[in-house]
């Protein structure tokens, strides 16, 4: 921005004060910011008064001549998150009326931060001119509301995410049980239905992640903390949806249920009201709404999406890497187009095998044609966005730059169609070639429209390329010898008034005039004006300091004649961007899917890029449960740690077919058991997205719902215990999952005291083991879960490989049948960096508690975490033993210690600790594993 809001007048502002007021006095009263009534305002702010009364629940955007302002609690809520002064204009009933305002020419900025903040913002323009005004003797300028800027409804690209559709979201209440959603991204045109159960909304909204929310009151509880936008259907939703689109009947667009059209008709006739209803283009651009019914896909809810980190990583913000995160590691597109597909497609899997499979077909014939693929991937990097550029143009809110977008795409798509002529591809990638082609093309025109260098804003000048329309060239060539003429004249008039220093030169307010250097000047005033005012006969304008003004007849006319000449070029020049717009919108559905199809190629391609950098895997996708991979990887963690230049990534194999669906996964902290669990998550989500898969081989059963649950942290600012938290969220696989679905469990249960937690555990276990039958993997602490292993008879247990090296351990990252021997809950703890003396009392403690537990346990016979050591085993240390690092680690004092000295002591510390401690602890492991 590179100019701070200012609260000084500006011109018209102070011109509006002049304007007279309306009659009456006002009442005095004490300064009520908030609500004062309108009465006794003067024109402009009776004008604001009625125009925020049509918009209550948003900030009033009042153009007062180069400015924005907002009044009373608009300004107060919007200074304050701007952060910009709030100062006091004029007085109403008394009172001091607070403003705060932001410059015309730089107001997206401030209102990309209002939008973000939540804000919803009218904004209200000048319809006249102060000279319109003043011929109808007006009191103040006509002004009207032109655009209701909201989160779902934005098109400027400083508003929104590039890789991100930005979701508007209806929702229409049909009985008790279902509801009818229509989302649509009008920065794009995309647009879709479908008709839900009521319990399905909560995953509805996670995968959506809508920007905005429209639905009825009754609803609106149901869906807090979303913020909702109260809405009701419109009266004959169907008609209203049909006219939309220029159709009679919905019929040829698919099976629409009543509530899906309400919905939609919802979605239409906000978007109206948000744009000005003369815009006629405003839905020019939508795609027609596509029915998503029927088609399957893999379902997933808000706490599955959150602990598989999918679209961003759970800890986002400061400490936390955007990478870190599926899409963050598997995005390879080269578009934002191609990006924002690829996050739909992961945040939304199919569930059947053909669809996934033509994907995946495209993927293996771009993994093979690697030439092809460079050549694909070079094409379209750096191609526009023409699906967000075609969503501006029907915003009337366009640039130059956004007709050169579908001129550019277009170009790139028809260059793109031909590489993929030959040979024949699969028929995914051979549809999106022939999409690429629209019909009708408005690239021919556009390119010889549009000139080679595009002005940035559309009243700039230079938009229209030269030769393309007759009368703008004429008009431009009397523009440009009139330029011309000026400087002729400037030669004549200093001949004829004898100052060879005149110079023409154009101001502002007067136009052209000739100036002169004082001495000049006087010299020419002193000449008494010929009675007969000739052609060059030089009238004063102005006096300055250091030279005098002139004009006369001959630069007055000129000046006139330039004038009008440069002002109509404009006029017409802005006539022909509205008729390439046209066009363009004319063509919209044949150019939205010419952008579907470039982002489609885009993705294709990428995933075969990823996969031919990873070695990643066609999965073999089958309709029995089966589940066998083999040498997975976890795409983020691996990738996490490439980047840190870590070990490298071991892979595992996990079999959950029929027989040994149930793996139950044991293994000390630390050790990988939640990157195994999520890597076998993440495997169908890809998979089922349609991308290759992190693995040597995989053959997986088609999943209707996927569940991941991690022991859950609390949720403080839902105000529930962990526990609660975990036990809501277990209820609802439960409830929700069965034979055809893929459940991960981590360490279900911590959140309880460790009896009840066990408890819970295990009826969950046997629930999904006996009635569920979902593919599972639990992974726990509790070792007693594994004395399950006998009674069930799909349950197959597996640890996490661990080496004891010198008292150390090292995690192997491998998994292997069997049970876990011991916690080693003390070495991870003495990892973490856990003082000596607590470790070792911790290690007492532990031995007491588990002599106890074996006296205590009705299960004590099968548990084999205990029953190993034998209940002899020499009790370890009580108190700290009397050891010399002990001694000497007394003798320090902390505080009075310099960084270096504090150095020095602990190299000394750990000289003593050598064969001192560290053997202690070696023998107290080897007793305890008996
Ligand atoms: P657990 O759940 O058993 O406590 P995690 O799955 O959180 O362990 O893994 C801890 C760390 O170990 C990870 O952050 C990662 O750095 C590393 N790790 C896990 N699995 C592997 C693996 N298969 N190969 C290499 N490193 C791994
Ligand atoms: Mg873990």
């Amino acid at each position: 921005m590179d100019r701070p809001p200012t609260p000084s007048p500006p011109d018209l502002r102070a011109a509006d004060a002049t304007l007279p007021r309306a009659s009456g006095t006002p009442t005095p009263r004490a300064s009520g910011t908030p609500t004062p009534r309108a009465s006794g305002a003067t024109p402009a702010m009776a004008q604001w008064f009625a125009l925020k009364d049509q918009h209550p629940d948003a900030l009033l955007f009042f153009r007062m001549g180069d400015f924005f302002e907002m009044f009373f609690a608009d300004a107060e809520a919007a200074s304050a998150a701007l952060d910009i002064a709030l100062t006091y204009r004029g007085e109403h009933q008394g009172g001091r009326i607070p403003m705060c305002g932001v410059p015309a020419h730089s107001h997206e900025s401030y209102l990309a931060r209002l939008i973000r903040r939540g804000f919803r913002v009218a904004i209200c323009e000048q319809m006249e001119t102060l000279e319109e005004a003043r011929r109808r003797r007006a009191p103040t300028l006509r002004r009207e509301v032109v655009r209701l800027v909201t989160p779902g409804t934005l098109t400027e690209d400083s508003l929104l995410e590039a890789a991100r559709p930005a979701w508007l979201l209806a929702l229409a209440a049909d009985g008790e049980a279902r509801l009818g959603a229509a989302w649509l991204d009008v920065s794009t045109g995309a647009f879709e239905t479908e008709a839900i159960a009521r319990a399905d909304l909560p995953a509805l909204l996670a995968r959506l992640e809508p920007a905005e929310t429209l639905a009825p009151p009754t609803l609106a509880a149901a869906l807090t903390p979303l913020r909702v936008t109260e809405a009701a259907p419109p009266r004959d939703p169907a008609r209203l949806v049909a006219e939309a689109f220029g159709v009679d009947t919905l019929e040829g667009f698919g099976q629409f249920a009543p509530c899906e059209v309400a919905a939609a008709a919802m979605a239409l006739d906000y978007l109206r009201t948000t744009r000005r209803a003369a815009d006629g283009a405003a839905l020019a651009h939508l795609s027609r709404p596509v029915p998503r019914g029927g088609q399957g896909v893999l379902q997933m809810d808000a706490a599955t999406r959150r602990s598989l980190e999918i679209l961003r990583p759970a800890r986002d913000g400061a400490n936390g890497n955007p990478q870190d995160c599926l899409l963050g590691a598997v995005d390879r597109t080269v578009t934002a187009a191609g990006a924002r597909l690829l996050a739909e497609r992961l945040a939304c899997p199919l569930d059947g095998a053909e669809p996934i499979a033509r994907r995946h077909d495209a993927v293996a014939a771009l993994l093979a044609a690697a030439p092809l693929r460079a050549a694909l991937r070079g094409m379209l990097r750096g191609s526009p966005d023409m699906a967000r550029a075609l969503g501006r143009l029907a915003s009337d809110r366009f640039a130059p730059r956004d007709l050169a977008a579908i001129r550019d795409g277009l170009a790139r798509a028809g260059t793109i169609a031909e590489a993929l002529a030959e040979p024949p591809p699969p028929p995914l990638l051979r549809e999106a070639a022939a999409a690429l082609l629209p019909q009708p093309d408005p690239a021919p025109e556009l390119v010889r429209a549009l000139a080679d260098a595009l002005p940035a804003r559309l009243d700039d000048p230079g938009l229209v390329a030269p030769g393309y329309d007759g009368q703008l060239d004429g008009l431009r060539r009397l523009r440009d010898d009139a330029r011309g003429a000026i400087a002729g004249l400037q030669l004549d008039l200093a001949q004829a008034w004898g100052v060879a220093s005149l110079k023409i030169r154009h101001h502002q307010q007067f136009g052209y005039l000739a100036e002169l250097p004082a001495a000049a000047g006087e010299a020419l005033l002193r000449v008494a004006p010929a009675a007969a005012a000739g052609e060059f006969t030089p009238i004063h304008r102005q006096t300055m300091a250091n030279g005098h003004r002139f004009t006369c007849a001959a630069l007055a006319g000129l000046d006139r004649r330039l004038a009008e000449a440069a002002e109509q070029a404009t006029k017409r020049e802005l006539l022909i961007a509205r008729h390439l717009r046209d066009l363009c919108l004319a063509a919209a559905p044949g150019v939205c899917a010419a952008a579907a199809a470039l982002a489609e190629i885009d993705v294709h391609a990428a995933a075969a890029e990823l996969a031919a950098e990873g070695g990643w895997c066609r999965p073999e996708l089958v309709d029995r449960p089966d589940f066998a991979v083999a040498a997975g990887r976890h795409p983020v963690v691996e990738a996490a740690l490439a980047r840190s230049r870590g070990p490298a990534f071991v892979p595992n194999d996990c079999d959950l077919s029929p027989g040994r669906r149930l793996c139950l996964l044991t293994g000390p902290n630390m050790a990988g058991k939640s990157t195994f669990l999520r890597q076998n998550a993440l495997l169908v989500v890809l998979a089922q997205a349609g991308l290759f898969v992190p693995a040597e081989r995989a053959r997986l059963g088609l999943a209707d719902r996927l569940f991941s649950r991690v022991g859950a942290a609390d949720d403080i600012a839902g105000g529930r215990s962990t526990f609660m938290v975990e036990m809501a969220e277990t209820a609802a696989i439960l409830n929700q999952a069965g034979p055809r679905s893929l459940v991960v469990l981590d360490e279900v249960g911590r959140g309880t005291a460790t009896w009840d937690g066990l408890a819970v555990a295990w009826a969950v276990l046997e629930a999904l083991h006996d009635r569920i039958r979902a593919r599972t993997i639990f992974a726990t602490h509790f070792h007693e879960l594994t004395a399950l292993a006998g009674k069930l008879p799909e349950l197959a247990p597996a640890t996490m490989q661990v080496q004891e090296w010198k008292g150390e351990i090292v995690f192997r990252h491998t998994v292997a049948p069997g049970v876990a021997e011991r916690s080693w809950g003390l070495h991870v703890a003495r990892l973490a960096g856990v003082p000596r003396a607590v470790l070792l009392r911790a290690g007492a403690v532990l031995e007491a508690l588990e002599a106890r537990a074996r006296g205590l346990d009705p299960l004590s016979d099968e548990l084999p975490l205990f029953a190993q050591g034998q209940a002899a085993g020499p009790a370890a240390p009580a108190a700290a033993p009397d050891h010399p690092v002990l001694a000497a680690l007394a003798a320090l004092d902390p505080d009075a210690l310099s960084p270096r000295g504090a150095q020095e002591a602990l190299y000394r510390l750990r000289g003593l600790l050598d064969g001192g401690v560290s053997g202690a602890w070696e023998s107290h492991g080897q007793e305890r594993r008996g």
